[in-house]
């Protein structure tokens, strides 16, 4: 019997694990699965952590190492760089544009707006107190972070992605301007290491099914726990606003990405759906495009048929800095809150969401979670009270597994673009598949 390909694996061990979360809410099973079910997806989650910094660390010095001189290694660099920008700018618009139009947050009634008002005042969670910590910091600030004062730091610290793709450029061009013959043993090293990873990966991957299985089982039981109570009108806006979201999000995955893919990529629309689809479920069930970098990188090769020497170099970089679906989610909910707190908002300060929310997606770490404190930074800019982050809260983690899905997908998207423009992309083999 021929066997099923991974990405179906996933999708039904997804959906199982949906109705079985289900299934035990209903059944006062909450406790068991959080008890025995639930960890295993936690497991699965750190695997991939595990094996994420290190392959950041080694494929971005074997990327750049590999490009062989400096010229080639700017121009693709910033040619990569380039495209991420354009494709943030136009999410975040994309985002301002539909929010516009809709005016989720003009759906409160005038009453309940001056009471979330006074709810907000009172509310004190963990992520507005990080908000808090974003708050105090200077202009520079995301500057100085990314120039580590000890590399063993940032290995160990799992928000420091950025800091790790510093050093490993600085060691990848460094190992460029070396004497060729004392280089090749380093780059054999890493090169060796890489096989070691990426085979790690594979490994890993055949666990997805029921990794994600367990996950959104756990997560099922989560949301059943809430208890919307009365707040019958905070929900339908919410709905509302969480529609709006997730109409930008559509419109990047099935219409602007597909064009761009099909056009520069020279892809079947098709194709490109099923190369990067396993990619996208594991970003929908970990809300992480760093934990879902390993997968990216294997669809992106063996299903896009994009040559190791691109993603090797523009995926990693990414999966840190290029996250459309979170900055366009941030002018979303930084228009949503101006509106429910009665803030009109002019083209000036819309520009200005422009520039922060692209900046902000930049500086968001890739775990779950990272683009709402970073929204902070939206906010504070536009003047829109930072306490407002409370109101959007409740459906974050839905929007959170929407947005990273985006995020991954434009990776591969651009990663398909800089290919072609590289002559680095080559039809796949059927047989190599994940
Ligand atoms: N979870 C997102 C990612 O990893 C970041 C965010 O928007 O919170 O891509």
């Amino acid at each position: 019997m021929k066997k099923l390909a991974l990405h179906w694996q996933i999708l039904i061990g997804m959906a199982l694990g949906v109705l079985w979360g289900i299934l035990a809410s209903s059944l006062g099973l909450v406790d068991f699965i959080k008890s025995w079910i639930q960890p295993f997806g936690t497991i699965f989650i750190n695997l991939l952590k595990l094996i994420a910094v290190p392959l950041v660390l080694v494929s971005l010095i074997t990327g750049v190492s590999s490009l062989s001189d400096v010229s080639r290694l700017s121009r693709i660099g910033s040619k990569t760089i380039g495209i991420y920008l354009l494709t943030t700018v136009l999410a975040v618009v994309l985002g301002l544009l539909l929010v516009n139009i809709a005016e989720p947050g003009k759906a409160f009634s005038a009453e309940k707006r001056e009471e979330f008002n006074q709810q907000f005042a009172a509310t004190t969670t963990q992520k507005s107190t990080d908000a808090a910590a974003v708050e105090q910091q200077g202009p520079l600030q995301p500057l100085v972070d990314i120039v580590p004062d000890n590399i063993f730091g940032s290995l160990t610290n799992n928000g420091a992605m950025l800091q790790v793709i510093f050093f490993a450029l600085l060691f990848g061009i460094a190992l460029i301007m070396i004497p060729a013959d004392k280089a090749a043993p380093v780059n054999d090293f890493f090169e060796g290491v890489n096989l070691v990873i990426l085979k790690i990966v594979d490994i890993i991957m055949k666990t997805a099914p029921y990794g994600v299985f367990a996950l959104l089982a756990g997560l099922v039981v989560e949301f059943a726990g809430d208890d919307p109570g009365s707040a019958v009108e905070l929900l339908l806006v919410l709905g509302y606003y969480c529609l709006v979201v997730i109409a930008g999000l559509a419109i990047m995955i099935f219409i602007v990405y597909p064009l761009l893919a099909v056009s520069v990529g020279k892809t079947k629309y098709k194709d490109f759906f099923r190369g990067i689809f396993p990619a996208q479920m594991l970003a929908f069930s970990t809300s992480s495009s760093a934990a879902t970098l390993p997968v990216t990188m294997e669809c992106a090769e063996k299903n896009l048929g994009i040559n190791r020497e691109i993603t090797s170099f523009v995926l990693p970089l990414g999966a840190t800095i290029n996250m459309d679906g979170t900055s366009l989610y941030q002018a979303v909910a930084a228009v949503f809150i101006a509106q429910a707190y009665g803030i009109d908002l002019d083209l000036m300060a819309q520009l200005g969401i422009v520039m922060t929310a692209t900046l902000a997606s930049i500086g968001a770490a890739a775990v779950p979670g990272a683009g709402t404190v970073m929204l902070v930074i939206v906010l504070q800019q536009a003047g829109i009270p930072v306490e407002g982050i409370a109101l959007i809260l409740a459906p974050d983690r839905i929007l959170d597994m929407c947005r990273t899905t985006v995020n991954v997908t434009g990776d591969a998207t651009v990663s398909m673009m800089v290919a072609r423009t590289e002559g680095q992309l080559h039809p796949p083999t059927e047989t190599a598949r994940v």
